[in-house]
């Protein structure tokens, strides 16, 4: 089995929701369920031994793609933007089950690498502290204080709506990244303190615009946590070539996306999505940026998958089509943990 460090998942918005109608967040997570992609057990199940979980402020009537016309063409307005207090109480509530879980044993939050290799050593799930869209912080920046004191080690400064940080890519296909601005003044203000601070900044969800902001700004290697190929498929939430050739010039790295919306060559959202589409991607990004700039990026709890890796139990059925593909033991460890390690130490200044 060869472990995984996977740099994006939901499970922080699925425990969120469930504690909303009563639920339990840790002991769902010990225990494990059927809902869902990610718990304790089905991690270990399929070697998923750590990754970067989101707190997202979720759309108000939750995300629903546009019915695609007769060319499978279709494009989702961008959700409406969130107001800060109720998005600064969703992210408390989310940054409170994971320190709650870290309390409780249940999972380990990690503020280093070295603390990152002694968890997945010990068989604890290796959690990062990540915020997808920083609704929740102000212009001031002062809540990234209490953020970042309470274990925040990543952020996308959007996700796909605008706020006082920048603007998101609509779910659209056919269509270019490049769909609005790009970061604001307070959007260059956060990412300059996130270099301080040692945050590091993720561009999945940023328009093209923002993407080169930061590069321009950022001191950073440049991190795609879970985006694709928008050669092959073209979605504005994939990168570009010119993307992907700055995230390898500046030695960051993308996170294949599981979303089968941003797999499958027609960006439909069906679960019967061959593991082919998933190595399809890994080729493309490798052949593009090289072994040591690809890795995974599941949005496990955040996306439809396909249905042969189901959750996260079948998170090695990936890895095997990626052996069957010709890749060695040293590849597939770069691309399953050693690549997100890697960018991972250089932006906490390690
Ligand atoms: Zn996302």
């Amino acid at each position: 089995m060869e472990l995984v460090f996977d740099g994006h998942n939901d499970v922080l918005l699925r425990l969120w929701k469930n504690e909303g109608h009563g639920g339990d967040a840790v002991a769902e997570f010990i225990d494990g369920t059927a809902e869902g992609h990610i718990d304790g057990p089905r991690a270990k199940a399929g070697g998923l031994a750590g990754g970067l979980c989101a707190i997202y402020i979720p759309s108000e009537k939750g995300l629903i793609l546009d019915e695609p016309d007769a060319r499978g063409h279709y494009s989702t307005p961008l959700d409406a933007p969130r107001a800060r207090a109720a998005s600064l109480d969703i992210g408390m509530e989310m940054a409170s089950i994971a320190l709650r879980l870290d309390r409780a044993g249940a999972w380990r939050l990690c503020h280093s690498t070295g603390a990152i290799r002694a968890a997945m050593a010990d068989g604890v799930f290796a959690a990062v502290l990540h915020m997808e869209g920083c609704e929740a912080i102000d212009a001031d920046l002062k809540a990234l204080d209490v953020f970042y004191a309470a274990g925040l080690r990543s952020l996308g400064p959007v996700w796909s709506r605008n706020n006082i940080f920048g603007h998101g890519v609509p779910f659209a296909f056919p269509m270019s990244p490049d769909s609005g601005p790009g970061l604001t003044e307070a959007g260059f203000r956060l990412v300059k303190a996130c270099n301080e601070l040692g945050i590091l900044v993720d561009l999945a969800h940023i328009t093209e615009k923002g993407f080169w902001d930061v590069a321009k700004t950022s001191n950073q290697p440049l991190i795609a946590s879970h985006s694709n190929a928008h050669a092959l498929t073209g979605v504005a939430r994939n990168l570009t070539d010119r993307q992907l050739d700055a995230i390898k010039e500046s030695k960051g790295l993308v996170g294949l996306n599981y979303a089968v919306i941003m797999l499958r060559a027609d960006a439909r959202d069906d679960a019967a999505t061959p593991l082919a589409d998933m190595v399809r991607h890994i080729d493309y990004l490798v052949d593009r940026v090289g072994i040591d700039c690809v890795a995974l990026g599941s949005d496990f709890d955040g996306a439809t998958v396909p249905t042969e890796i189901a959750d996260s139990a079948g998170n090695q059925k990936l890895v095997a089509a990626l052996m069957d593909a010709g890749y060695a033991d040293a590849d597939l460890k770069k691309i399953c943990r050693e690549n997100w390690l890697r960018v991972l130490a250089s932006a906490w200044h390690e």
